[in-house]
């Protein structure tokens, strides 16, 4: 059986669902994390990208850093991590920009040193969550301000309905998502699944 439809059963056994179209998976991937689980994870993002040349594998603090890790790996190359930072004074030695938070509704600047984004480099940007998009879009930012090259996104879970995905997609870049979520619904516990191809 494909690894996806592993996340997606894991989903089903684990996942709850809250108010606000949130998605708890505290239980093995934000906040205790199955690191055998994820690392199946972590090997189906390489099977996914591995025709492409990796420099370094992207991702935002925190939930992001476990997933990229077990990915990494497998490129045998770093990840960086892009923090949240509080205050918004630009620092010449850093990248910024600007992310909506989804979960805790605010704005988040969000950098990464000069030192670890170069010009020319290649670059994988992975998250655990995609919804609105918002994350990730300022994750592309960062690598196009370095000019770095964008050569993949991986998403564990895309919340599909709420379209930041097929946006990203319409707009032309590779991204993949292992489980793809059509509707969810927090009154009756039920989740569907977009089902076909991962990307
Ligand atoms: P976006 O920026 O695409 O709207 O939201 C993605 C970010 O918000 C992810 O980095 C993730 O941390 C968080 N997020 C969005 N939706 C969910 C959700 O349903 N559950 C969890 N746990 N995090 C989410």
């Amino acid at each position: 059986m494909a690894h996806f439809n592993l996340l997606q059963e894991k989903i089903l056994k684990d996942g709850v669902i809250k108010s606000g179209n949130v998605l708890k998976v505290d239980s093995f991937l934000n906040h205790q994390i199955d690191v055998p689980f994820i690392s199946e994870l972590g090997k189906e993002f390489y099977s996914l990208f591995s025709e492409k040349k990796i420099d370094k594998v992207l991702t935002i603090e925190s939930s992001g850093i476990g997933i990229a890790c077990l990915t990494a790996i497998h490129f045998g190359v770093p990840v960086v991590f892009a923090k949240k930072s509080a205050g918004s004074n630009m620092d010449k030695e850093m990248y910024m920009t600007e992310v909506m938070s989804y979960t805790h509704n605010r704005m988040n600047h969000v950098v990464v040193s000069k030192k670890y984004i170069k010009q020319g480099e290649h670059i994988l940007i992975l998250d655990d969550f995609l919804a609105n998009g918002c994350a990730i879009r300022g994750l592309i930012d960062l690598v196009l301000q370095a000019g770095g090259i964008v050569e993949g996104i991986g998403i564990c879970i895309e919340k599909g309905f709420q379209g930041g995905g097929d946006a990203l997609r319409e707009d032309g870049y590779p991204i993949k998502s292992l489980a793809i979520i059509e509707k969810m619904d927090a009154d009756t516990g039920t989740i569907t699944f977009r089902e076909g191809d991962k990307s």
